[in-house]
């Protein structure tokens, strides 16, 4: 076992949400540690969709605040992080058998522009009729309508890096290959703190910190198993989402499809691989599919690389070759009401979940769920919930105008 050095905050999970709460730590001042088990956005935080969106469909569940909240932490990213974070073209084409008719989606983009604060970057228009040809091959036949809104894409390992490499110059550390162990609580009353056991470079080292925050995505209750608390952990189902990177090009922006077989939203996304220029290939996703097991072994499923390219050929008569797949998970956290229609995963709570081990004074605090767009948002309301926990202290920076520049 080697050094013992005393944080304000420890993290666990170096993915958006731990990297977010890094930076929002750092900037109010306190010492903070983050301990990624693999890399840097190594689980879901690499493996999104990569959009930075208010989600137009979660207006049909009547979430306004969360697309509320979702569009401003957009239009924070874009002032910010322009190297990262860039506005796309959506669009939506209404056939005769789609589900939704051109009405609905016009009163649902109306508000959406509303809730964006209906500035330039919130408007949206009917692609004319004789611009259609020009839009990648996409099936006519049916067609009703093509709207045209604008949402915003990233590369989302990158943002997680570019927040922590933030954090750091703000003094935060990150261990990563570092795996958490365990944690046990010294000392007694409000004084208390907690002793962490973790492993790196095939030693055991420990630390100590006033305040825990699991930010283990998917791990987050195997985590908590290991944390000496009286906290219980949510009940969260695992859903599994595959995307494909198929060869092509898609040059006047993002698809956003409806399968054929079961209406979910599906999008076509122009996207590279590393190294390649910009819009090389396309991103084709997703799926949910309830997942059990560990979460490092998530991999995409024939019947969803099956189900995904049925949905591309049916807009627009063509099988490309996948070049590669990779799957994530999300964390859906259930609420009581929420054991029926277990698979309209669609229609489940989007609000993260922050549960703590005391109202009061917690020393404990474990994120679930999320959405990467929100990530400043949720560290905010994280770091609110831990003040009475930690010291006062005078804060050096304000997340909402920091830049982000894309680092390694
Ligand atoms: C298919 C899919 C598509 C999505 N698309 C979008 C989108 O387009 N836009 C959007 O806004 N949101 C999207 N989301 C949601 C978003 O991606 C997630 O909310 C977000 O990435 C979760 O980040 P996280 O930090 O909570 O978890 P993760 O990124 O999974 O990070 C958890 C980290 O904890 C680490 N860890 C676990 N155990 C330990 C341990 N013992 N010690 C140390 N480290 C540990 C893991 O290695 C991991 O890196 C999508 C999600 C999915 C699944």
């Amino acid at each position: 076992m080697t050094e013992n050095t005393s944080y304000d905050l420890v993290i666990i999970g170096g993915g958006i949400h731990g990297v977010g709460v890094a930076q929002a730590a750092a900037a109010a001042g306190y010492h903070v540690l983050v301990l990624e088990q693999g890399e840097l956005a190594s689980g879901t935080s690499s493996r999104s969709s990569k959009l930075i969106h208010g989600g137009l469909r979660y207006l049909e569940h009547g979430q306004f605040a969360l697309v509320r909240e979702c569009l401003h932490e957009r239009a924070l990213l874009l002032k910010n992080a322009p190297e990262l974070v860039h506005l796309q073209p959506f669009l939506i084409p209404v056939y005769a058998d789609s589900v939704r008719s051109p009405w609905l989606l016009r009163a649902g983009l109306t508000l959406y522009s509303l809730l964006g604060g209906a500035g330039r970057d919130t408007r949206f228009r009917r692609v004319p009729r004789h611009q259609w040809t020009a839009l990648d091959g996409l099936k006519t036949t049916g067609l009703k309508t093509v709207f045209q809104y604008q949402d915003a894409q990233t590369d989302d390992a990158a943002l997680t890096r570019a927040v922590m490499a933030s954090a750091q110059t703000l003094g935060a550390q990150l261990k990563t290959q570092a795996t958490f162990i365990s944690a046990s609580s010294l000392g007694d009353g409000q004084k208390d703190h907690w002793q962490i056991r973790y492993r790196q470079d095939e030693q055991e080292h420990t630390c100590t910190a006033k305040v825990i925050v699991n930010a283990a995505g998917p791990w987050a209750n195997e985590v908590l198993t290991r944390i000496a608390t009286t906290a219980k952990p949510v009940v969260v189902e695992l859903v599994q989402g595959t995307h494909l990177v198929l060869e092509g090009k898609l040059e006047q922006g993002i698809y956003y499809l409806q399968s054929p077989r079961d209406q979910r939203p599906v999008f076509a996304i122009p996207w590279q691989l590393a190294g390649e220029a910009a819009g090389s290939a396309i991103l084709l996703g997703t799926t949910e599919t309830h997942f059990t097991g560990n979460p490092a072994e998530v991999h995409p499923l024939p019947a969803e690389q099956e189900y995904l390219l049925e949905t591309y050929r049916y807009y627009f008569s063509a099988t490309p070759k996948v070049r590669t797949a990779f799957a994530g998970l999300r964390v859906l956290p259930m609420a009581e009401d929420q054991t029926e229609n277990k698979n309209q995963y669609a229609a489940r709570q989007r609000e993260t979940v922050l549960q703590t081990d005391c109202p009061d004074f917690p020393r404990l605090l474990t994120i679930y769920g999320g959405k990467l767009t929100a990530y400043r948002a949720t560290a905010e309301k994280v770091m609110h919930k831990l003040q009475n926990s930690l010291p006062d202290k005078a804060p050096v920076a304000d997340t909402r105008t920091l830049p982000l520049g894309r680092s390694v």
